[in-house]
């Protein structure tokens, strides 16, 4: 294992849907202040914030129900990682470098600009695990939130399909069908293959964990103990 002595650490989450990247995204926040970043939260961030050119760029974009170029979320996340690294301890990316193409923009970007230990934390879990989650799955219907639940859940509010975080709406997700669902984790696994190949030949950390435990608290608990591990090792 690599070890550095940056005070600032960024992080990139890999991990299937259904694996709980959001969840431990939002956990960590909740337990130790750590920052994280999505693109799509970004996004829905500069939209709504209703200023400026790229704000109207992006609603027209996805207004007319194009895609978000991927030399415009390039451009979105490393602006917005070079604000929020000015005062984060370490951030997490959720759901950014999704390609080879986009890592290697990224990788250089972070060679010429940031100074910040770079680790990949890849949750693995078992496909038939994920499968079941996933047809379980409620997410809030608040953009700004978008937590999700499990149909499962002993939550009185849940069952009620009241989103505990927000009050919000809580609904199944459109593509959270058996064909949407196969098809989502067969691309993900082909995806992550080929980031995680090229993560190891660059010479990124790149920590694997199993995600089959149903506690992401736990996962929480150690994603913070290599963050602080790194620090003591300084
Ligand atoms: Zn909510």
């Amino acid at each position: 294992m690599q070890k550095s002595c940056f005070n600032k650490f960024l992080c990139t989450v890999l991990g299937p849907p259904g694996a709980g990247k959001g969840t431990l995204s939002l956990r960590l926040r909740d337990l130790y202040g750590i920052m994280s970043m999505s693109p799509g939260e970004e996004i829905r961030r500069i939209v709504s914030s209703g200023q400026g050119d790229l704000s109207v760029q992006l609603k027209e974009a996805i207004s007319m129900g194009h895609l978000v170029s991927d030399q415009l979320v390039d451009e979105i996340v490393r602006n917005r990682l070079t604000e929020l690294l000015l005062s984060a301890e370490g951030i997490i990316l959720d759901g950014y470098p999704r390609t080879v193409e986009q890592a290697k923009t990224f990788l250089s970007f972070l060679k010429e600009k940031v100074k910040a230990r770079v680790f990949v934390f890849v949750i693995k879990a078992d496909r038939n695990l994920l499968e079941k989650r996933m047809s379980n799955r409620l997410i809030c219907k608040n953009l700004g939130c978008q937590a999700t639940y499990s149909k499962l859940s002993d939550s009185e509010r849940v069952s009620q399909n009241i989103c505990e975080r927000c009050d919000g709406e809580l609904a199944v997700r459109l593509d959270d069908n058996p064909a949407g669902i196969k098809n989502r984790l067969d691309k993900y696994e082909d995806m992550e293959q080929q980031l995680v190949n090229f993560y190891e030949q660059n010479g990124i950390e790149v920590l694997r964990f199993n995600g089959d435990e149903p506690s992401v608290d736990a996962l929480a608990d150690t994603f913070s103990k290599i963050v602080i591990s790194a620090e003591s090792v300084c």
